[in-house]
């Protein structure tokens, strides 16, 4: 049987394994931190530094393809990996997503429309950007953040200093402020033979930068849905994308305004695992080892929501609530703004 690599051993990770081990291939995690999530799963870890690329080179050896639970692996790694075997989804959607900067400017290449946004190294670069673009705004490292970390609001001119030193001399971007209706997410995948299967836009609700719930259906007119869906696969066919991504969106009064993409499974596509036939992670399994994908039709509305630090307090009546699909990450230790699991609430079939 065929095994894949999985760089990172955390919760996707280990959602990644189960749904791989479903389809019957074995799966190998590559995680620097002890005792991952995903190594309860998967048949073989490697507990290595991504600097170590003799154990990446071993690791690659071992497997017919690889992919990854997140995005922010050096380019050194990959390269190692590369030598051995192929990497998917590809480098392209790595380089675009690693970098606020590139990826934007990608995006506005592909004529669709983010925050307007100017590069930032210093003062005089943020004080033309506030100039430029005005506030509100925020200020985020270009690269590395996630969970609204590494990111500070300026509301005037005054709080430019602060921002700056929170940035801790990484390269970052000024954006504007978005003033949207909602934010929804479209989780997309693409199949090695250029197919594109969209699942149902959630609505995404977030509490101090962290994602709490995804609800389907979103409050969407037709159009806003189709529109959704099509400029998901522009981004997908542009990046000759093979996996599944997760594309983050503004409502706004002027049409649907691209926030971030991540080029992997997604928090925001958890509600797939019930209320889909094939949900994200055998979505994205089938594409990385080459199969056709599924249909994510969606038969069943539902609320997703993350469980996260104290959350786990609530899990006795979680668990005895029969409408509640327990997902739990085994992970051991509580911490404050650590995602410790999620669960996807049935709230009816979806309407026909
Ligand atoms: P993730 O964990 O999704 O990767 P992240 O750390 O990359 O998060 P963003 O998605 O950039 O952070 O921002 C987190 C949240 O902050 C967004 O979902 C949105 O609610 C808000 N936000 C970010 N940028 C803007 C903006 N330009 N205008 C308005 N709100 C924004
Ligand atoms: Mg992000
Ligand atoms: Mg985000």
């Amino acid at each position: 049987g065929a095994t894949i690599g999985i760089l990172g051993g955390g919760q996707l990770g280990r959602m990644l394994s189960v749904a791989a081990s479903r389809l019957g291939f074995r799966c190998h995690v590559f995680e620097p931190a002890p005792e991952p999530p995903a190594g309860q799963v998967a048949a073989h870890v490697t507990t290595a530094p991504y600097e170590d690329t003799a154990a990446l080179a071993r690791f690659a050896a071992s497997v017919d393809v690889v992919t990854y639970e997140f995005e922010n692996i050096p380019t050194a790694a990959l390269d190692a990996i590369e030598a051995v075997v192929p990497i998917r989804p590809g480098r392209k959607a790595l380089a675009v997503s690693q970098d606020r900067l590139v990826e934007k400017s990608f995006l506005n290449g592909l004529g669709l429309a983010t925050a307007p946004f100017a590069a930032v190294d210093d003062e005089v670069d943020l004080a033309e950007a506030l100039d430029e673009i005005g506030v509100p705004g925020i200020l985020k490292t270009r690269r590395f953040g996630y969970d609204g970390k590494g990111q500070a609001r300026i509301m005037g001119p005054e709080d430019g200093p602060a921002a700056l030193a929170d940035m801790s001399g990484a390269p970052a971007i000024f954006e504007g402020f978005v003033e949207f209706s909602s934010e929804i997410s479209v989780i997309a995948a693409r199949g090695a033979s250029g197919e594109v299967a969209c699942f149902d836009p959630g609505a995404n609700v977030h509490r101090d930068g962290i994602l709490r719930t995804t609800t389907v259906p979103a409050p969407l007119t037709v159009a806003q849905r189709t529109d959704a869906v099509l400029l998901a696969g522009r981004i997908l066919n542009a990046l000759d994308y093979v996996g599944v991504m997760g594309v983050e969106l503004f409502v706004t009064k002027a049409g649907l305004i691209v926030n971030e993409i991540a080029p992997r499974v997604h928090n925001s596509g958890h509600w797939t695992q019930n209320g889909c036939v094939i949900d994200q992670f055998e979505q994205h399994i089938r594409a990385v080892a080459g199969w056709p994908l599924g249909d994510g039709a969606r038969h069943s509305d539902i609320v997703m929501e993350n469980l996260i630090g104290e959350d786990m307090d609530r899990l006795p009546d979680l668990a005895a609530d029969p409408k509640v699909a327990l997902h739990l990450y085994g992970k051991t230790e509580t911490r404050a703004g650590r995602k410790m699991g999620h669960t996807n609430r049935w709230v009816g079939p979806a309407a026909s």
